[in-house]
């Protein structure tokens, strides 16, 4: 599904990302965890394809294309979905109208036919309910005058909506109190089908305790300096970052 290789982002000349290796196959959950400004969102944005983030080194494969060659939409079209840390804001733009011209972007991509209304509606009425989401927040502009928790919720809509082959979430956990968290995590939950990949990406091991990953990585400074199981983020929690700096020594 993703095959990351030797991967070396820059931002303005500045090298981020120091080769970073990571392979998910489909149907996987995997979780990046690691300190702050040990370029989590660095990768993120990368893989988005963000203006800024140069890729001096490596490569990046999305279903066994190079994802370097391919423009932001393209990659949303192939099926990649990033939800960011800072969702952003889009004002004058209807939340409803933005969901449907994504989904029926990504489906004209497909040679697939457009969604019409009555679908459309029905099934984002049903993520929305799932995730405890005000239906009003649909006639609202993009994540305008929403709540920390409800712009990271509504990324979860989205997601729910693109149905992506490829999940990038970006500490959509920080900011949620347990209920939300719980709410974001039975949606990240509900997507897991065998085949749809997840790469998420948080500070804290919280929301692991109510998701399965199949691998946790740990970043730091734009390297992966250790890749293991569930047992990799309990360690984390109970010990913090700390084991990084004695790790290197021994
Ligand atoms: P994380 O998400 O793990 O906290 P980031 O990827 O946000 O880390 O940041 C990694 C490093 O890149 C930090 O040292 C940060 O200061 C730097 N950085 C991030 N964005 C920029 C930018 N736009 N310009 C310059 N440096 C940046
Ligand atoms: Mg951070
Ligand atoms: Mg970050």
């Amino acid at each position: 599904m993703l095959k990351i290789s030797n991967l070396h982002v820059a931002i303005d000349d500045k090298e981020i990302l120091k080769g970073v290796d990571l392979e998910i196959g489909p149907g996987e959950l995997h979780a990046i965890m690691g300190p702050n400004g040990s370029g989590k969102s660095t990768l993120g944005y990368a893989l988005a394809g963000r203006e800024g983030y140069d890729i001096t080194a490596g490569s990046v494969e999305f279903e066994g294309e190079d994802l370097a060659e391919m423009e932001p939409e393209e990659r949303a079209a192939a099926g990649l979905f990033l939800a960011f840390q800072y969702p952003v804001e889009i004002p004058g733009v209807n939340n409803a109208y933005f969901l449907r011209a994504a989904l029926n972007a990504q489906r004209k991509a497909r040679g697939e036919e457009e969604i019409d209304s009555m679908n459309f509606l029905k099934a984002v009425r049903e993520s929305l309910k799932s995730l405890k989401m005000d239906e009003a927040l649909l006639k609202r502009a993009v994540n305008e005058g929403f709540s920390g928790g409800e712009k990271k919720r509504n990324e979860i809509v989205q997601m729910a909506v693109l149905q992506p082959k490829l999940a990038v979430l970006d500490e959509t956990d920080s900011g949620l109190d347990i209920d939300a968290l719980k709410l974001v995590a039975e949606g990240i939950n509900a997507q897991r089908d065998g085949k749809r990949s997840f790469l998420v990406i948080t500070h804290y091991q919280r929301l692991l305790d109510y998701l399965t990953p199949d691998r946790v990585h740990v970043l730091s400074d734009g390297r992966v300096v250790e890749s293991g199981g569930e047992e990799l983020a309990e360690r984390l929690e109970a010990e913090g970052y700390a084991f990084l700096e004695e790790g290197s020594e021994a």
